[in-house]
């Protein structure tokens, strides 16, 4: 049986390619605390994760990472998110605009995080779950086995293990 969380939470994985490109021409030069080629909607979200990592002892910024990020329609049926490489846009968050038009704040946050959990922490798609079937990561596919539960009450823990480093 297929929640709606189910049916709305499936993202797509990282599309990878590789080439070089003078950033800094594209970009241009950059002030501390904006986000260049970042809607102005998503700019909270990414000012939330950078403030996530700090209270973690962490330092993210993700303008200088050349992060980018766009709300627009994503052709792909039931895709609402996507972190993409390409020559001129190396780190490209997207979110689908159907979805971010109809979802919550912590939905919004959730997508927002995953895609940067592969756009700036590399990090991959973990299906780990717990006895009861509950996603233990925020990096979980949406086309596994685990189910989401991100609310007040669980977020924090994730957000954690967003950051906890691999091996
Ligand atoms: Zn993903």
């Amino acid at each position: 049986m297929k929640t709606k969380m189910r049916r709305t939470w499936l993202l797509a994985g990282l599309v990878l390619g590789s080439c070089q490109v003078e950033l800094d021409n594209f970009f241009g030069k950059q002030n501390p605390g904006t986000y260049p080629n970042v809607d102005e909607a998503l700019r909270p979200y990414f000012q939330r994760f950078e403030a996530e990592a700090a209270a973690r002892g962490l330092t993210v910024d993700l303008a200088d990472a050349y992060i980018t990020g766009y709300i627009s329609d994503i052709p792909e049926n039931q895709v609402i998110g996507q972190c993409s490489y390409s020559s001129n846009d190396p780190h490209r968050v997207t979110i689908d605009k159907p979805f971010w038009n109809q979802a919550s704040d912590l939905e919004r946050e959730f997508v927002v995080f995953h895609e940067l959990g592969h756009c700036y922490l590399a990090r991959v798609h973990d299906e780990s779950m717990d006895a009861r079937g509950i996603c233990l990561s925020i990096m979980r596919s949406g086309t596994g086995a685990c189910r989401d539960v991100y609310n007040a009450a669980s977020r924090s823990g994730l957000i954690q293990e967003l950051f906890t480093e691999k091996d």
